[in-house]
């Protein structure tokens, strides 16, 4: 008999519920991920996808080494006053107001986004939408929750409008915020849901495809490309690849060592 949550689910179009292998017993399986290789992009490859310099607000531009090194030095409070009353890109002048980011401020799991949409740049939270409430089941599925142990942010923290994907100078400008929340948390794992999470933290142009099932770095931390929810609303037959990410970032986790102690 189907539980109250697989209902929901269900009527929300987003079956086949996700379960983890050893909370179900007899649930199919969805496959499972190659072996894991480590993935270094190499420096000339960083350097070939960087975004374009920013052309507009050239004082920025200017100031954009003081700018990084002051956020680089900046505490929660402080970078989320910074965030909240940043002009740094064009998507300034759209927002209702930022998306900083929420959760569990020592995570060991992070999530990173593209960037809010509608419903976020209402609410002020990432992930509220449709597609968040399929990252929450994605969660639930390995026994995570949002707030407990798992921080979700995004690469941008203004809306794009029309839902676009951020522009290279705009994630440029908004990197060294993404930057030091990933500094301040230190994350044992790092989830990049899509290409524009992938790209930006990877400095690649490969695809999700290309890039799944491997564990990558980003600064030393590991990092684990999947598909953003969005994009497994539009596309279910991806969900099992998706599903086999999860299963991967499962495995990978447990065979990481303690947190890196701040320093
Ligand atoms: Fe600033 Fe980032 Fe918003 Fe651009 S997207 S205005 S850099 S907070």
């Amino acid at each position: 008999m189907k539980s109250r949550r697989d209902l929901i689910l269900e009527e929300m179009g987003l079956t086949p519920v996700w379960r983890l292998r050893d909370s179900a017993p007899g649930a199919e399986q969805a496959p499972v991920a190659a072996p894991a290789a480590i993935v270094e992009p190499s420096p000339a490859r960083r350097e070939a996808a960087q975004p374009a310099p920013i052309t507009r607000h050239s004082s920025l531009v200017t100031d954009a080494g003081d700018r990084r090194a002051t956020i680089m030095r900046m505490e929660w409070p402080g970078l989320k006053a910074a965030v909240a009353s940043c002009v740094a890109c064009p998507l300034h002048a759209k927002r209702n107001q930022t998306v900083f980011g929420v959760g569990d401020e020592n995570a060991d799991w992070l999530f990173v986004g593209e960037g809010p949409g509608a419903e976020e740049d209402a609410l002020g939270e990432p992930f509220v939408g449709q597609a968040g409430r399929l990252l929450d089941s994605m969660l639930s599925a390995i026994k995570l929750k949002r707030g407990a142990n798992v921080y979700i942010a995004n690469v941008v923290k203004c809306r794009p409008p029309a839902n676009r994907n951020p522009e290279p100078a705009e994630a440029l400008a908004c990197e060294p915020f993404l930057h030091r929340q990933i500094d301040l948390i230190r994350p044992k794992l790092i989830i990049a849901l899509g290409k524009v999470a992938a790209a930006n933290l990877l400095a690649s142009d490969a695809s999700v495809a290309g890039m799944r099932g491997k564990v990558h770095q980003y600064r030393g931390i590991p990092l684990i490309v999947t598909y953003h929810p969005a994009y497994l609303l539009r596309s279910l037959p991806e969900k099992a690849k998706a599903w086999a990410d999860l299963c991967f970032a499962v495995r990978t986790m447990a065979g990481l060592g303690p947190r890196k102690t701040a320093g």
